[in-house]
């Protein structure tokens, strides 16, 4: 018999809408949480999906701001909070990818508005209680209620259309939310088995998603899974996975879901060493040692492998070492800077770990 050790479990928070058209229920979600005037978020390249949204809510739409941008820079924080108090907003609809979906947690925990999160991503932001933003050239993260948006409507057609090279991205940046709540310090048995089911998911959903974007099924599993995983981050801390992704992310700007892409078969075959019973879910589903079988995984969905397509130097791999053991997070395995320099080197020429 497996032992089962003492746990807390939090609980999932936010009321969740999964289908497809679900959009249309944005009205009747803003209502049922009370509010009368929507602000409506978006990136500048979403502009149009973020004015017809607006179109749709009528009466309930306080107008739209179309500058999110990523790693939740504070300084675009500042104006939209302007836009958002001049538009007289009681809420926000965060309609994109992680970037947006932040942009209306920045909002929502310095306002107490409600939010309405539609992420058009696999990203997971939507269902945690975590906001990383970024403030002179560093990234920092905080947890805080008043951050964990209200509602949540996934609507499968939104991401019909998302790029195949953005689908395999943010799917493994799903994956690596799921991968490190696995073995997380105050990991519980509910949280473990979202994250086993949605890793499931996602394995069968991203090979299917690159010979036909626009499967249907394919998309539906995909974002199932992106739920999961967002919950697994929601419900567990983050480990030396996601610490190295903020570095380069915040004080970098590598692009987000590209880094986690690259590093997750570093960090995970290097926890694996430690804790391989926790990481057997990954071993499950993907038939291997979690770090290479993940590495065998995103290549053969053509994702990149190596942090220098992401225009870093070998320079800047000693910098973010550095960066990366002052006020780390805590790991199954410990670790220190020469551990970390390595395991950068290795992710920046994209070497196929062992473990
Ligand atoms: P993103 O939101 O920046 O989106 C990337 C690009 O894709 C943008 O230009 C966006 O407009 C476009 N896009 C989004 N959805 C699309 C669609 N369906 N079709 C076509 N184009 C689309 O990227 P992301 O990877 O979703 O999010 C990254 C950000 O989210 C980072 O700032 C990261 O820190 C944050 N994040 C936070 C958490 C958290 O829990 N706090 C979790 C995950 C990510």
């Amino acid at each position: 018999m497996s032992s089962v050790e003492p746990f807390v479990f939090a609980g999932l928070r936010a009321r969740v809408i999964f289908g497809h058209g679900t959009i249309s229920q944005t009205a009747a979600e803003i209502e049922k949480l009370g509010r009368k005037r929507a602000l409506v978020l978006c990136t500048p390249n979403q502009a149009k999906a973020g004015e017809r949204l607006a179109a749709e809510l009528g009466a309930l739409s306080a107008g739209v701001f179309a500058e999110a941008a990523m790693h939740t820079p504070v300084e675009v924080t500042e104006r939209a909070l302007r836009v958002f108090e001049a538009s007289g907003a009681d809420c926000v609809v965060s309609r994109g990818g992680g970037s947006t979906i932040g942009l209306g947690k920045a909002i929502a925990t310095r306002t107490g508005a409600d939010q309405v999160a539609i992420p058009t991503t696999y990203a997971g932001s939507e269902m945690t209680d975590v906001l990383g933003e970024t403030f002179g050239g560093e990234k920092t993260t905080r947890r805080d209620a008043s951050i964990l948006p209200e509602t949540v409507i996934y609507d499968v057609d939104l991401t019909r259309r998302l790029p195949v090279a953005l689908t395999v991205a943010s799917g493994l940046n799903a994956m690596a939310h799921a991968a490190e709540a696995l073995y997380a310090r105050d990991r519980n048995p509910v949280i473990s088995l979202l994250a086993s089911e949605a890793l499931r998911a996602l394995c069968e959903a991203l090979p299917a998603l690159v010979s036909n974007p626009d499967d249907r099924e394919a998309r539906a599993a995909a974002l199932y899974g992106a739920w999961l995983c967002g919950a697994s981050l929601g419900g567990a801390s983050m480990a030396l996975h996601h610490k190295l992704c903020h570095t380069l992310g915040g004080s970098f700007g590598t692009p987000h879901a590209h880094t986690h892409a690259i590093l997750l078969p570093h960090t995970i075959g290097f926890n694996a060493a430690a804790v391989p019973e926790l990481l057997a879910p990954v071993s499950r589903v993907l038939n291997g040692a979690p770090g290479g079988a993940l590495f065998d995984f995103a290549s053969s969905l053509g994702a990149p492998t190596r942090l220098k397509e992401l225009d870093l130097s070998e320079a800047d791999l000693d910098r973010a070492a550095g960066i990366a053991v002052t006020k780390p997070y805590w790991n199954p395995r410990p670790f220190d800077r020469d551990a970390i320099r390595a395991l950068l080197q290795d992710a920046w020429e994209g070497r196929r770990p062992q473990q």
